[in-house]
């Protein structure tokens, strides 16, 4: 029996248990021009990444405990100082500086709407969201940026009051944990897992 890999870190160095490859059930090529003559074989395979976050890390930690982060330029020698980023930028793009973290769920759950949107019928491969899907970019007052996430209730439109929700019950800690619903949405209809 295997089981899946698990990474944590200790001492600066990776610690690693279970299969990080894995086999699976191949299965014949045939040839159905020619009597079904053998002709090779499939090979699945699958493979475990570990996936590090970096400086990125406290923004998906604070996902899944109902947080949205930023990060600002707080350099007094930058012409742009005071800049707020969402999403999460760590060096400020003008003066390269390390930013500040911000906490900006307040700013997200009073200020957000649709600043434009895609509605999107077919996806990549390995997509969990349903379909189809509502991408929408979102802006924040006081932020220089644009957000591209995705509304889990309601239908999008320009200018559309939308709040944050996150995955809280049984996070993922990717930026799936992130969602928006209309503004006004009850907390009943929220998606599995999800919370204001
Ligand atoms: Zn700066």
């Amino acid at each position: 029996m295997s089981m899946f890999g698990q990474v944590y870190v200790k001492d600066n160095k990776y610690r690693i248990k279970g299969d990080f490859h894995r086999l699976a059930q191949n299965q014949p090529i045939r040839n159905a021009d020619d009597g079904y003559k053998l002709m090779g074989v499939t090979n699945p395979r699958e493979l475990t990444h570990i996936h590090t976050y970096g400086g990125e890390a406290p923004f998906f930690e604070a996902l899944s405990k109902g947080k949205l982060l930023a990060t600002r330029c707080d350099n007094k020698n930058c012409e742009y100082k005071g800049s707020v980023y969402q999403p999460f930028r760590i060096h400020c793009p003008d003066c390269l500086g390390k930013n500040t973290i911000i906490d900006m769920t307040d700013i997200a759950r009073k200020t957000s709407r649709v600043h434009t949107f895609m509605i999107c019928q077919r996806s990549g491969a390995f997509n969990t969201l349903d379909k189809p899907i509502k991408f929408i970019n979102i802006e924040f007052d006081g932020v220089c940026t644009i957000l591209m996430s995705y509304l889990s209730i309601g239908e999008p439109k320009l200018g559309l009051k939308v709040v944050p929700i996150f995955n809280t019950l049984d996070p993922t800690y990717t930026i799936l944990d992130l969602s928006w619903v209309a503004d006004g949405t009850p907390a009943d209809q929220l998606p599995q897992g999800f919370t204001f």
